[in-house]
């Protein structure tokens, strides 16, 4: 992917916030209890490798991305931090996991039946394992006891090649106000957990909502994602413990300037005409730097004032209404402060009917991260 780094659009990425947000985590963890960042999809768009050194001077133990290919970029960068998948592996590259001591999330017998095979002829170093249990988030993961107990014997039975390091789940509801179905859940995995005669190094259960508003189950890791990055897992329906400073921003700036007269169209299928004539703004940011095309009619902050976008978004640019005359070079404000405005992730998700999950992760590639 080509960075734009001639372009005067960026991600700005405020380092002391992800900080600030690890340490205040921490502080309401025990002593025997380790954080993970989730710094998958390049860390929910913040960028692998730099969020990867903030995570590690804040104090973090390890990290969990998505898929092989991340923690593999983790390592080439030097970190020699335990890295857990959240996501499962091909079996065939169990030597490949072994070899970059990346620990794999295993769901059924017959992965590990496959891997052992490859790490015992590769001679591998042993691969360490988190076991997945399937509580109700329907995903993956064992969801009875007996294959989930068969899987923990084989394990055992064969710890040349492996180390058994983990077992987790994962919430479907711990966001929610309503703890009914978290309940259920918690129900299930303490009923799977039955079984398990020794435990493994780590026992967890806990992503950001889950630690934020059910600490009492967290076991001895967290999995920290979207809190680490500023933002409320619940998009502010379930109150904060704790104050959080949102880490993203994202600006730009006014690329060309022109009035435009009663009855003009603006943008692809002219679904904008000015009722008056009126200044308009064209901003070099569009759908492929991952700004939604149903964002038409949303508000950003030109020099601190609040202007709608006309007209549908391009692919690299969008047009907005200006109060006045401004001049080419004006500060654009698409996620962040100018003056006494803000404009959240979370106002842009409301926005498009999404979550701010899903926002802070479509900025592009194309758009250069720069770190305070
Ligand atoms: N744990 C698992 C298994 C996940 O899939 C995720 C994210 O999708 C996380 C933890 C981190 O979640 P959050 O960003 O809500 O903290």
């Amino acid at each position: 992917m080509v960075i734009g780094t001639h372009r005067p659009t960026q991600v700005l990425v405020d380092r002391l916030a992800i900080k600030a947000n690890i340490i205040a985590e921490k502080e309401t963890l025990t002593d025997d209890t380790d954080i993970f960042a989730v710094i998958k999809a390049d860390a929910y768009g913040h960028g692998l490798i730099e969020v990867a050194k903030t995570a590690k001077e804040a104090g973090v133990k390890g990290f969990c991305v998505a898929i092989i290919d991340e923690a593999i970029a983790i390592r080439e960068a030097g970190f020699s931090e335990p890295i857990l998948i959240l996501g499962l592996t091909q079996s065939k590259y169990a030597p490949l996991l072994a070899e970059n001591k990346i620990s794999a999330t295993v769901s059924e017998l017959n992965w590990l039946k496959e891997a052992s095979v490859l790490l015992k002829k590769e001679q591998s170093a042993p691969l360490s394992v988190h076991l997945a249990l399937d509580t109700g988030m329907g995903r993956i993961g064992f969801r009875e006891a007996d294959p989930f107990l068969e899987t923990i014997n084989f394990l055992k039975g064969n710890k040349d090649v492996f180390n058994f390091e983990g077992i987790f789940t994962h919430f479907a509801t711990a966001d929610s106000p309503d703890d009914t179905y978290f309940k259920k859940q918690m129900a299930k995995f303490n009923k799977l957990m039955a079984v398990v005669v020794d435990r493994p190094r780590y026992v967890h259960v806990s992503n950001s909502a889950t630690s934020l508003w059910h600490a009492a189950c967290n076991g001895n890791l967290i999995r920290m994602g979207i809190s680490m990055y500023g933002l409320n897992p619940s998009g502010g329906e379930v109150a904060l413990p704790y104050e959080l400073k949102p880490a993203m921003g994202l600006t730009s700036e006014l690329s060309f300037v022109k009035e435009i007269h009663t009855g003009d169209s603006v943008g692809y299928g002219i679904t904008y005409q000015a009722q008056e004539n009126e200044w308009v703004g064209t901003i070099p940011i569009g759908y492929a730097d991952g700004v939604f095309r149903n964002l038409q009619g949303f508000k950003l902050l030109v020099d601190g004032q609040f202007c709608e976008i006309i007209g549908r978004v391009c692919m690299d640019q969008l047009m907005v209404r200006l109060p006045y005359k401004m001049p080419n070079g004006t500060k654009v404000t698409l996620i962040g402060k100018d003056g006494n405005e803000v404009i959240t992730a979370q106002d842009v998700a409301t926005y498009a009917g999404t979550i701010h999950y899903e926002v802070t992760c479509a900025l592009s590639e194309r758009v250069p991260r720069v770190y305070l």
